[in-house]
């Protein structure tokens, strides 16, 4: 797809950064788990934690495409960290931008925009997770507000955010009618990390189980009305997925990095291996512009969750079969840490998991399918 001049420039501005500033880190994170605290760090301070929200807030100002640009090359380099500035943008702070009220907007974005804390989403439990709806954390309302008891499992960056937004029920007997979101800070008594879960990939990524143990949020940290979060958390999921699948681009574009880099200095190659080549590129070709195909029916505002489930579940789908592709053609030395096709392949596997399994993606696709035939007879 042509880019216009300045997406060009922002992409050969946000390369120059992922390779000096990010790509230097990715090995170690990867060996150790430790938090790519650094990377946040350094990505605050070019503004790219705010790239999609205004200007007055803090933010760069820039579009949907832009932002899937800078997930594609930030995670190009380093997965770990490439999720982290997903997640903190289109889960951390869009439902807060979206759904929020000005009040909540002016408190929390502009904050979250400059990188002075780590947005969070809090949605999966023990017992929900593909099934939103059968959230058991509950949420009493009160005087003072909503009293919160519960866990959750498996969420991005929390353990360092300052800010998690948190699907609790009202009522467990509504299903997904019953459930509220609330922005929670997370120096809020009551609130804990439980634990960090050892993770297959994306080591350098911080991924928690939380526990509210009677943790009072006050009425105003509501996040949109009562009993309306679940259409919150599902339309920001739906969102979500570009940059899911800018970042699952990232990584699908990593390995064929690693194999082409492999294959030229390996001299001529063999037909077998051109024709993996071959084939590992048009894939990746074809996760971009679908990837960038939803960025533009965002940017043009228009809801594209089937666009959006696209996006996520064949780049993800690409990257793990490119990894795998990679790592075959290349042989056992891939194997080792030397090259970074392994770690790509093991960070690729959780792109198909979080934010919606491909089954999930599937289901999502053939709704959006059937509706539209509805929609139009
Ligand atoms: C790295 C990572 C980061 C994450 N970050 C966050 C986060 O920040 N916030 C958050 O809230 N969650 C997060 N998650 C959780 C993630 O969203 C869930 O793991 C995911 O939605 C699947 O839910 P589950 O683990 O409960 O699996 P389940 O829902 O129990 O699914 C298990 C299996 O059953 C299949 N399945 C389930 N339902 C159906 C169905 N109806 N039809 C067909 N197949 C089905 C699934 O596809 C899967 O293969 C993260 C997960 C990972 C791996």
């Amino acid at each position: 797809m042509i880019l216009s001049k300045q997406h060009k420039q922002f992409r050969a501005e946000l390369r120059a950064f992922a390779l000096e500033e990010i790509a230097p880190t990715a090995r170690t994170c990867d060996e150790t788990g430790d938090f790519v605290k650094g990377n946040v760090k350094a990505m605050a301070e070019r503004g790219y934690l705010g790239i999609i929200w205004p200007k007055k807030l803090g933010g760069m100002g820039l579009d949907y495409l832009s932002y899937a640009i800078a997930v594609e090359e930030v995670s190009r380099v380093c997965a770990s960290t490439g999720i982290t500035l997903a997640a903190h943008i289109s889960l951390g702070a869009y439902p807060i931008y979206k759904f929020g009220t000005e009040a909540q907007k002016e408190k929390y974005i502009p904050l979250l925009a400059r990188g002075k804390t780590l947005g969070s989403f809090g949605l999966t439990e023990p017992n929900a997770g593909s099934d939103a709806a059968a959230v058991e954390t509950r949420a009493t309302k009160t005087d003072k507000g909503y009293i919160l008891n519960g866990s959750k499992r498996f969420i991005t960056s929390a353990g360092y955010a300052g800010v998690v937004n948190v699907a609790a029920t009202l009522d467990r007997k509504l299903g997904r009618k019953g459930v509220t979101c609330f922005i929670v800070e997370t120096d809020t008594p009551g609130f804990s990390v439980a634990s960090e879960e050892n993770k297959l990939g994306l080591r350098g990524s911080n991924t928690v189980e939380l526990v509210f143990e009677d943790m009072l949020v006050p009425k105003d940290n509501i996040l949109g009305k009562e009993y309306e979060g679940y259409r919150i958390f599902m339309e920001t999921l739906d969102g979500g997925r570009i940059s899911i699948g800018a970042f699952c681009l990232g990584m699908a574009q990593a390995a064929l990095d690693v194999l082409q880099n492999w294959l030229k200095d390996s001299g001529r190659p063999s037909q077998m291996a051109s024709k993996k080549l071959a084939d590992v590129a048009m894939q990746v070709e074809a996760a971009r512009l679908m990837v960038y195909n939803a960025a533009l029916y965002k940017d043009a505002g228009e809801r594209a969750d089937k666009q959006c489930a696209f996006a996520k579940l064949f780049a993800s789908e690409v990257a793990a079969w490119a990894a795998g592709v990679a790592i075959g053609a290349i042989g056992p030395h891939a194997l080792t840490n030397e090259l970074p096709a392994a770690r790509v392949y093991r960070d690729a596997k959780l792109g198909e998991i979080g934010e919606g399994t491909s089954e999930v993606m599937r289901l999502i696709i053939a709704k959006e399918i059937l509706k539209e035939l509805k929609e139009n007879g």
